[in-house]
């Protein structure tokens, strides 16, 4: 059962790279069916299977030649990862969907972010909404502790883009960011809110010097924050509690 997750995985992301690709674009996800984004070759069966093909194409369009973006194969192997780990962790429980559907969030957020700089309201509100309603499967938060994560989660970043805002007279933190945090809020809670804080704060900065050292700009070097967020979300999602339990422990001995 866990090869079939991993399988159901792999087709959903070879959907998400479509969706990660067109959604952006204002294209349309139904039609037409996939092609080459270089020479608008449509992809026979045989050239769409999930990460088999890219492997056996060697990452390259059949027709053109050109570099199909190694995003592909990544977003294919990590949704096949994240969904035979669902299944692993919770097994066909009503949590397994809670974990699929937060799990496809978070990739699809952060690799959009990735590359367009962009958080669609679609997954981040939407997100909001899918995690309040599953709030009653999902051990980590009550539907009353998914209400307040989001609130809490909103909040404080539109407080800390409000000041960045002020003091710098530019935008650090965007909107994208504050309703990501918020829907991170509605799956993991008040707890969660200030783990993923914490971990992608860390992390972003980490990535920030090393972006800023590498490249010319300086200080007006531009990172998405959203791939840091959604990973500090899952880690808080998966592990939350032990990280809580430890620190307080750590705070008491
Ligand atoms: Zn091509």
């Amino acid at each position: 059962m866990i090869w079939v997750s991993a399988l159901l995985g792999a087709i959903m992301g070879s959907f998400f790279n479509m969706l990660i690709y067109r959604l952006p674009r204002g294209l349309s996800i139904i039609k037409p069916r996939s092609m080459c984004p270089a020479c608008g070759h449509r992809l026979t069966w045989t050239e769409n299977i999930p990460v088999v093909s890219y492997l056996l194409l060697k990452g390259r369009c059949k027709n053109c030649g050109k570099r199909i973006p190694f995003r592909y194969l990544v977003v294919e192997i990590i949704t096949s990862a994240a969904y035979a780990y669902a299944y692993w962790r919770s097994g066909l429980s009503p949590l397994y969907l809670v974990d699929l559907i937060f799990f496809s969030l978070l990739i699809l957020i952060a690799f959009t972010d990735l590359e367009t700089y962009l958080i669609p309201d679609v997954y981040s509100i939407g997100g909001i909404f899918a995690g309040l309603a599953l709030s009653g499967p999902n051990p980590l938060v009550s539907w009353k502790g998914a209400v307040v994560g989001v609130i809490l989660g909103g909040s404080i970043f539109a407080g800390i883009a409000y000041a960045y805002a002020r003091i710098r007279k530019q935008e650090g933190l965007g909107g994208g960011d504050i309703k990501l945090l918020a829907m991170i809020g509605a799956f993991t809670g008040c707890k969660g809110i200030i783990i993923t804080i914490f971990i992608s704060a860390v992390t972003g900065l980490l990535a920030g010097f090393i972006a800023i050292w590498k490249s010319k700009k300086g200080l007006q070097t531009m990172i998405p924050y959203g791939p840091f967020l959604a990973t500090g979300g899952f880690i808080a999602y998966i592990w939350g509690n032990r990280i809580m339990d430890w620190y307080i422990r750590s705070l008491s001995t």
